[in-house]
């Protein structure tokens, strides 16, 4: 099968790169207001595409739906419990492990959690 419109993609890539860490929902609203004719399905469709051939990650935290990150480099990521924000953390030196033969692993995701700067502030007055 052939995939079409390649240029809605772009276009869903580059509501990622000015979005950060966005779920599918917030890059369609984004997106809606300078192309009112796009679907939700459309984006939803372009973003798993997205993920499927690398350009961007797809992203799980627990109790949680998805966010997308236009940020391919090994990264990991700072939550906060109260807000909900996602901070990159770049890693200076990644953890390793002995190799093990029963499992091999292909995705490292690791999130940190806490209260972010303005949520601690506002828990503390
Ligand atoms: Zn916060
Ligand atoms: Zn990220």
């Amino acid at each position: 099968m052939k995939r079409r419109s390649t240029k809605q993609r772009e276009i869903v890539y580059d509501a990622l790169m000015q979005l950060y860490h966005p779920t599918a929902e917030e890059v369609y609203e984004y997106l809606r207001g300078a192309f009112p004719s796009i679907g939700r399905a459309t984006v939803f469709r372009n973003l798993a595409v997205l993920a499927e051939e690398g350009r961007i990650v797809k992203l799980f935290f627990p109790d949680e739906v998805a966010h997308y990150d236009a940020n391919i480099d090994g990264h990991y990521h700072f939550v906060c419990r109260r807000c909900a924000k996602i901070i990159d953390l770049s890693v200076t030196k990644r953890v390793s492990f002995p190799p093990r033969e029963d499992f091999v692993v292909d995705t490292q995701e690791v999130n940190l959690y806490g209260h972010c700067r303005e949520c601690h502030e506002c828990c503390q007055s």
